[in-house]
């Protein structure tokens, strides 16, 4: 009887870890090695090839903060890291998007906040995530960057700003990378509503910095409502 038991348990254990197996299989983002426990989303080689910007160690501008010269006036910016084709980056900024992977995007932007704890970007008054049209939204379940916002406020203990700028215009199709042309299409995207904030310096998060369009646009609708009003930037990445 008890070697009947022993076994009907030896089969449980195998079914039950067998299934456990099946629905707990987690994989690494970017080369898809299971995962070992402690391991989240990536799996440790893939965190250690993560290519970084070091953009928070430049003492001179670097070339994030170029990129938005003769602009728009921007305190500070950072990135941390490296965006492009093939890259580590790039497969967790797909999952992010495209995966329904909202606690990514929550652990991502508390990942910033603990690399970030001694930047002037860690100082400021208010988060703002960039806004995404509520089409997309709907589409996706969530804004990524308002994740990776609410990790950024969980860590340093910062107001986030919620809806109080809205996308006007669906702009998923913009064929052309030139500079000045993309603005044409997104210099009337935003709709500022910061009346009453009160807010001496805005962090804008953002998940993935190109051109920075998009950026220099709410920046600029910010400063239309408030032309006091400090503004920094902060992405997860920056495609060089
Ligand atoms: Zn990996």
């Amino acid at each position: 009887m008890s070697t009947y038991i022993q076994k009907l348990g030896l089969v449980l254990k195998n079914y039950t870890d067998g299934l456990g197996h099946l629905v707990f299989t987690n994989v690494c983002l970017h080369c898809n090695k299971e995962l070992v426990a402690q391991e989240r989303y990536l799996c440790w080689v893939c965190w250690d090839g993560l290519e970084r910007t070091y953009f928070e160690l430049q003492t001179e501008a670097t070339i994030l903060d170029k990129l938005f010269w003769n602009r728009v006036e921007i305190k500070h910016t950072c990135a941390l890291y490296v965006y492009g084709k093939g890259k580590i980056s790039q497969s967790l900024i797909r999952a992010l998007k495209y995966d329904f992977k909202a606690p990514l995007g929550i652990f991502l932007g508390e990942h910033m906040a603990q690399q970030l704890l001694q930047h002037p970007i860690s100082k400021v008054d208010a988060l703002l995530p960039v806004p995404i049209h509520p089409k997309k939204k709907f589409a996706r379940g969530y804004n990524q960057s308002e994740l990776l916002a609410r990790g950024l406020s969980k860590e340093w203990g910062i107001p986030l700003m919620k809806s109080l700028v809205r996308k006007r215009k669906h702009t998923s199709s913009q064929t052309t990378n030139d500079r000045f042309g993309r603005w044409d299409n997104v210099q009337n995207m935003f709709d500022a509503a910061l009346k009453n904030t009160n807010y001496g310096h805005i962090l804008i998060v953002d998940d993935v910095i190109t051109t920075g369009a998009t950026l220099e646009s709410l920046a600029r609708a910010i400063k239309a409502t408030d032309p006091k009003v400090q503004i920094s930037l902060l992405s997860f990445a920056f495609t060089k």
